[in-house]
């Protein structure tokens, strides 16, 4: 016969903490703090396997649940000794829902049940207390009616309101036997109203009714959304908790409370938490009554702790919470009861908590001494700790919200209200903090979006150009704030009745995506203390480095600042966009031949130089990755006649001739059109000056500076081993021609794998690489065959409706695109097995992309300066993990 019942208390115990996927985290940590000699009012649970059967049988219970129901029942009445409807002194139980994870979704708790008409007078002589048993009674029908009955709980709430109101009362505390009973009344009239039928009188019919609530609460909407929401399957099921009553609403030596055994905000090592005297279940956070803190250092003037008011009780709490967090080697959530000065533990579970108290927690309880070094590693949510990283609005301050958008990147931000990128770099220029916003931004906003503080956007999603883009520079974004109107022409941003001008000051929490009016005073991050030990201790147990993908000397020095061990992708052409060169850019683009195109270059080669110069400084002794030109051409066309006249002027062409060629270079499908290598097959010279200008700047910056430079020289889009050794030869041309490589600058030559067929000729094409360097984003179109710029209208649904688990462009697609990499990097490695590997790519900052770049061997992940931190403590993640299924 299958068990479905399991027994809890000191007692009769037949659980544990590792039981939770059958008994729920509730039920299994009450038999695991009743295991360990605390305190837990005895009862039993009612398995997930009951729910599962339940469902799968067409609502029904199985077989042999009534019997052990009953026997469970019975032991529990033996070891409270009061039986379960018994009028003289009746056995009072509540009954729980717990799934194997917490769940908001899912039922309320019923107190108190197995009252009725006859046994509150025997609760009532039994504790000598008229008051109490009448107060109990009407919070039972109170929750039954509403959880169970589904009656609307303010037609309850109002029959309490009108009596206080008539009385002239504030607390419900104040609210004698008489007046209860008479709430009880009143209530039973609503029950026969709402339902028809008169409040249930048999304890055991009310028992069934709560546990039937509870299995069907399963598959209520709400607890459906949330299941949706975080992922959690329906065949798991909820268990149910059937417990004894403990009292914590019998008077003035009787309590109620939730607590953490650390501030789960600051992480700070501290009992923290709240209490209500003479209360019971939910009215801590019912809000009814103002609840008081646990210790005397935390009390305010006015507020009465714990400590003070309930002294024996609080030294039993303190001594309880030493105990769980010895046990558990984790900080706790509880929930207690105190009956006559008795303490009762209801509740314990891993608390939840804030990144910076993660981080805290961590490495306080790692140098104590009671979780190791690998443990508190693996404690801290990696992602989290974005949050740590930026600015953050100071919690004291004022502000006035005028709009909300989506959080598309962390940190906070207050400037100067800019609508054009230009404005936006005249205005940095000056030394003044600016925000930019625009409707959507393009390619040709980047330079200013990079000046800019934050970036501000009314139309797009979390992974339009303005979030990506802003995200991968660590720059402040609200994206999609769809209830602002900005008018270019008049130079306005309206939203919510303010009209904002040009200049105006505004701020933007990209956490959050709300805007504000004006400034808001923000506070730094603290990249030292708990932060900079953990990452210490990350660092010696990773096997991956970490790099970041950075073009800007700003940029590069964040890398460095947040521990990047080299740049692993620097998109040259992110340079070309400023103001200084954008017109040698169009020239060297729109120019009819390969002369007119070979002096553009002259005019851009000394910018190229110095921005390389600038970053090898910066990265002194550390690889640098630079790839040459990649994206299409157009990209950098003028806009406008005024723009094109002025390039037209440059190149001495007609203003129609220079129509004509911007009209030739027009692709019906740029993103696999006439870009990366193809550029360096159809016109040389572009590659040939950038291969140049990163090997004299190297050469400078290593006489300057004594240490070697090491310059990657990766080639984009590659596709066939023939374009590798075509633009490869091209490449080692140039260098023999520049004077002092040999000895100074360690450079090699790799390429991108961001085609599919180049991953399935990699050994062919590691023939003329130093290096691999997979491209995941465009590897990602290209496996899938779809655009990330259209996916906007149809990943989305592919992800709600379950075809896809994640967006494939924020982790990485194993079976897909995982596999090519895998692919690829195995037939790389086959020819050579010195093959440097990574990653570049929004991926390399995701925790769940490189625990995989760990478990293929690649040798390191490239992401986004500010991602940097997340990519060491992920690297160290998947190091131990991979460690510890490997001793398994
Ligand atoms: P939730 O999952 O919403 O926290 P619980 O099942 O933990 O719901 O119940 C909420 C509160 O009800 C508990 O914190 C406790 O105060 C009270 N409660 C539950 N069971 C009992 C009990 N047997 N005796 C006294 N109070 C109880
Ligand atoms: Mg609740
Ligand atoms: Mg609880």
């Amino acid at each position: 016969m299958t068990k479905w019942v399991y027994g809890f208390g000191s007692q009769v115990n037949e659980g544990h903490a590792g039981m939770k996927a059958l008994l729920g985290g509730k039920g299994a940590n009450l038999a695991e703090m009743a295991g360990i000699g605390l305190p837990v009012p005895p009862g039993f649970t009612l398995t997930t396997d009951v729910c599962v059967a339940y469902y799968r049988d067409g609502r029904r219970y199985p077989d042999g649940l009534r019997t052990q129901v009953e026997e469970a029942l019975a032991q529990v009445e033996s070891q409270v000794g009061a039986r379960f409807g018994d009028p003289s002194g009746p056995l009072l139980v509540s009954v729980r829902s717990g799934a194997q994870v917490s769940m908001p979704g899912m039922m309320d708790t019923v107190l108190n049940l197995g009252l009725n008409d006859e046994t509150v007078r025997g609760l009532a002589v039994q504790s000598g207390d008229e008051r109490f048993a009448w107060d109990s009674y009407r919070r039972f029908i109170q929750m039954y009616g509403s959880v169970v009955l589904g009656i609307s709980h303010h037609l309850f709430e109002d029959v309490i309101e009108a009596r206080k109101s008539a009385l002239d009362l504030t607390e419900d505390t104040e609210l004698s036997a008489e007046d209860w009973q008479e709430v009880v009344s009143f209530y039973q009239d609503i029950v026969r109203q709402e339902t028809g039928q008169a409040f249930p009188q048999t304890p055991r019919d009310q028992l069934w009714g709560a546990i039937g609530a509870v299995f069907g609460s399963w598959m209520n909407p709400r607890a459906i959304t949330y299941r949706r929401l975080h992922d959690i399957p329906a065949e798991w099921g909820t268990a149910v908790n059937v417990q004894a009553m403990v009292f914590g609403n019998m008077g003035e030596d009787c309590a109620t409370g939730v607590c953490f055994t650390r501030d789960p905000s600051t992480g700070e090592n501290v009992f923290y938490g709240e209490y209500l005297v003479n209360a019971q279940g939910e009215d801590v956070v019912a809000g009814i009554r103002t609840p008081q803190p646990m210790s005397e250092a935390r009390a305010k003037p006015g507020e009465i702790s714990m400590e003070k008011a309930l002294p024996g009780a609080y030294a039993e709490l303190l001594h309880v919470r030493e105990m769980l967090e010895a046990h558990y080697r984790d900080m706790q959530d509880i929930e207690f009861t105190v009956q006559r000065n008795t303490l009762y533990m209801l509740q314990t579970r891993t608390g939840k908590r804030t990144a910076a108290a993660a981080l805290r927690i961590a490495v306080d309880m790692a140098e104590a001494g009671q979780i190791s070094h690998e443990e508190a590693i693996l404690r801290v949510p990696p992602a989290s700790l974005d949050q740590l990283l930026h600015p953050a609005l100071d919690p004291q301050a004022e502000r006035v919200r005028i709009a909300r958008g989506l959080p598309a990147s962390p940190g906070a931000a207050s400037g100067a209200l800019v609508f054009t990128a230009e404005e936006v770099e005249a205005r940095a220029l000056k030394g003044e903090d600016v925000i930019l916003a625009r409707v959507e931004t393009s390619p040709e906003d980047v330079h200013g979006m990079h000046a800019a503080r934050g970036v501000l956007t009314t139309r797009g999603g979390m992974t339009s150009h303005a979030a990506v883009v802003a995200r991968g520079m660590g720059r402040v974004c609200v994206a999609g704030a769809g209830d602002i109107r900005i008018d270019y022409k008049a130079g306005t941003l309206t939203a919510d009745g303010h009209v904002l001008r040009r200049g105006d000051w505004i701020t933007l929490d990209g956490g959050t995506g709300e805007v504000f009016l004006g400034r808001v005073a923000t506070v730094e991050p603290r990249l030292s203390g708990d932060f900079a030990t953990l990452m210490g201790w990350a660092d010696s147990v990773r096997r991956l480095g970490v790099r970041a993908n950075a073009e800007t000397p700003d940029d590069a020095a964040t890398a460095r600042r947040f521990g990047a061990e080299g740049i692993g992708l620097c998109r040259t052409e992110h340079m070309f966009f400023a103001p200084d060169r954008i017109g040698a850019v169009r020239r060297m683009i729109l120019a009819p031949d390969a002369a007119g195109r070979r002096a553009a270059l002259d005019d851009l080669m000394p910018f190229q130089r110095a921005d390389f110069a600038a970053l090898f400084r910066i990265m002194a002794g550390l690889p640098v990755t630079v790839r040459l030109l990649d994206p299409p051409l157009h990209e950098f066309l003028p806009h406008g006649d005024a723009e094109l006249a002025e390039v037209a002027r440059g190149l001495s062409l007609s203003l129609e001739e220079a129509r004509a060629r911007v009209a030739a270079l027009s692709e019906s499908n740029p993103m696999l059109g006439h870009r990366g290598c193809r550029l360096g097959v159809t016109a040389p010279e572009i590659y040939a000056m950038q291969v140049r200008a990163v090997l004299e700047a190297a050469v400078a910056v290593a006489r300057e500076t004594g240490e070697i430079v090491r310059p990657e020289i990766m080639i984009p889009l590659v596709g066939m081993e023939t374009e590798l050794a075509y633009t490869r030869g091209e490449a080692e041309k140039v260098a023999a021609s520049v004077d002092g490589l040999d000895g100074h600058v360690d450079y090699s030559i790799g390429t991108m794998i961001e085609l599919p067929r180049a991953a399935l000729t990699a050994d062919r094409i590691a023939a003329h690489a130093d290096f691999f360097s997979f491209g995941t984003n465009d590897l990602t179109q290209t496996v899938f065959g779809l655009s990330r710029d259209d996916a906007g209208s149809f990943l989305p649904t592919y992800v709600e409706k379950g075809l896809l688990p994640k967006d494939p462009f924020v982790s990485i697609d194993f079976e897909g695109v995982g596999e090519i990499v895998a692919i690829a990097a195995r037939k790389g490695r086959q020819v050579k097995p010195t093959l440097k590997m990574g990653i570049c790519g929004e991926h390399g900052g995701d925790p769940a992309s490189i625990a995989f770049c760990e478990k293929i061997g690649l040798d390191y992940v490239s992401c986004s300066p500010y991602r940097v931190p997340v990519a060491r403590l992920a690297a160290a993640q998947a190091a131990l993990k991979a460690r510890l299924s490997a001793e398994a």
